[in-house]
């Protein structure tokens, strides 16, 4: 697939927060600059859900983008009730969980961008950026801006680029993902690795302490802990015919995931997490009021 060959398709925004729960329970919303994923992981669960039944028309996960025009002017108008409420301090949302905020449409449209500049004038109690693009780094400025409110979250599954080709050939290397964390870093921007789900990688000394050049803090997830339905989602994707017809380990396996977890515990102790309440620690501690 190449980029002629998707649907690109404007969708004024209604509104811009969605409340959440489920998986990301302790996070009080969650926010979608887009709707669809040009970046089409092989196992991304979204591509099992209502949303994209909804909205394919037909087409394949993947094939599509609708960005949400206006977006930004919603999130305006929501974040200002959400002060004069004085629920602001309490929320944290959580960027996105069912596209990727930067794909390649957020080039031209800028909608994360603009979405971006609303919180800096009205910063909720924490922001969490969930991606796999270098292009995050184009808006590094508004997240060091936002000092201890943003957290970015950058996506590395595997260490090993032929199981990257393999499961998620649309997305950017790893090379590319490992310089943007570390330059994260290097901006004080507060930045994890999530390795969600953790795919088939080398070793876990080689993996590991490649992570933990670049980041701090690093969350390990499995597809059966973090799928949101026990891995009865992957199942229902490309996932276990790949992994059958790559030879690698029963894809429900969770010991590999386990190991790293582990590995990274020993060294960096809390800042390791595990799967749901890895994910979803800081929000907690936001949206209870206990920082
Ligand atoms: S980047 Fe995220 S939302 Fe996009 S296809 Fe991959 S897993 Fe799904």
């Amino acid at each position: 697939m190449n980029d002629s060959q998707t649907l690109l398709h404007e969708r004024p925004a209604r509104g811009a927060l969605t409340k959440t729960g489920g998986f990301l329970t302790g996070f009080s919303h969650t926010l979608q600059p887009y709707i669809g994923c040009r970046f089409g992981c092989s196992y991304c669960y979204v591509s099992q859900s209502n949303v994209h039944r909804f909205y394919n028309g037909g087409m394949e996960w993947g094939s599509y983008v609708y960005p949400r025009v206006g977006i930004a002017d919603r999130l305006e108008l929501e974040l200002a009730k959400m002060k004069s409420r004085q629920t602001l301090e309490r929320s944290a949302i959580f960027m996105s969980s069912s596209t990727d905020p930067y794909q390649g449409a957020e080039r031209t449209y800028q909608l994360t961008r603009n979405c971006l500049s609303v919180f800096e004038k009205t910063p909720p109690g924490l922001l969490v950026i969930q991606t796999r693009s270098p292009l995050a780094a184009r808006d590094f400025d508004i997240m060091a801006a936002l000092g201890e409110r943003c957290l970015l979250n950058l996506t590395i599954e595997t260490d090993r680029e032929d199981v990257r080709r393999t499961l998620t050939p649309y997305c950017p290397s790893i090379r590319q993902r490992l310089r943007t964390a570390s330059q994260a870093r290097d901006r004080g921007i507060a930045t994890q690795v999530t390795v969600s789900p953790c795919l088939p990688y080398s070793n876990e000394d080689a993996f590991g302490k490649l992570l933990l050049e670049v980041s701090d803090r690093v969350i390990v997830d499995s597809f059966v802990a973090g799928d949101g339905g026990g891995g009865k989602r992957t199942e229902r994707t490309g996932i276990p015919a790949m992994y059958a017809g790559s030879g690698w380990e029963d894809w429900r396996s969770q010991e590999a995931a386990l190991t790293l977890y582990c590995w990274l515990r020993d060294r960096i102790g809390e800042r390791a997490g595990w799967s749901q309440e890895g994910f979803t620690r800081r929000a907690r501690q936001v949206t209870s009021g206990v920082h």
